[in-house]
């Protein structure tokens, strides 16, 4: 089975229900479940294994648990930041959420070599020149990835989500 934003713009009670009987559909005809969402909590409520595109293309993929635990990929490290945590939410109205800085480029106008380089805090000059391609494994689309001694906040942010 396909589902495709499944549950974007629905409240929380309805979310559960939509999700409770793609699981049960899942589950009676013994199939999988392929879903697209820009949901990370529910990513984390349903998937065991995630694939993180950009521009088009995949630039990380692995067990669930693993890349929201260990992001290697500059994209995937700054969306599990982006997530509301009890400690980036502050009561205070001039705080602001960490945020990816630019926009995503049209796909007519894309940068040469990696999509991600514009947005990039890990880009360098050969960033531009060849597109990265993925490895197996904890698969991951970057000449420069994260290791682990990098993640230590987006770990915290992983283990926040349900
Ligand atoms: S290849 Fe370079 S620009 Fe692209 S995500 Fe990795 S470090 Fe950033």
């Amino acid at each position: 089975m396909i589902a495709d934003e499944p549950t974007t713009a629905l409240d929380v009670t309805v979310q559960k229900r939509v999700l409770e009987m793609l699981d049960a559909a899942v589950d009676e005809r013994g199939s999988s479940l392929v879903l697209i969402t820009h949901d990370l909590a529910v990513i984390a409520a349903m998937c065991r294994r995630v694939i993180v595109m950009y521009g088009g293309r995949m630039v990380e993929e692995g067990p669930v648990a693993e890349v929201f635990r260990r992001p290697r990929h500059p994209y995937t490290h700054g969306l599990l930041r982006c997530q509301p945590t009890l400690d980036n939410v502050t009561f205070d109205r001039d705080a602001l959420l960490p945020s990816i800085p630019g926009q995503v480029p049209s796909l007519t106008e894309m940068p040469s070599g990696c999509a991600f380089r514009t947005r990039c805090p890990r880009a360098e000059a050969g960033c531009a020149e060849v597109p990265p391609f993925e490895r197996a494994g904890h698969g991951v689309a970057c000449w420069h990835p994260l290791r682990p001694a990098d993640t230590a906040p987006p770990a915290a942010a992983g283990e926040g989500v349900p």
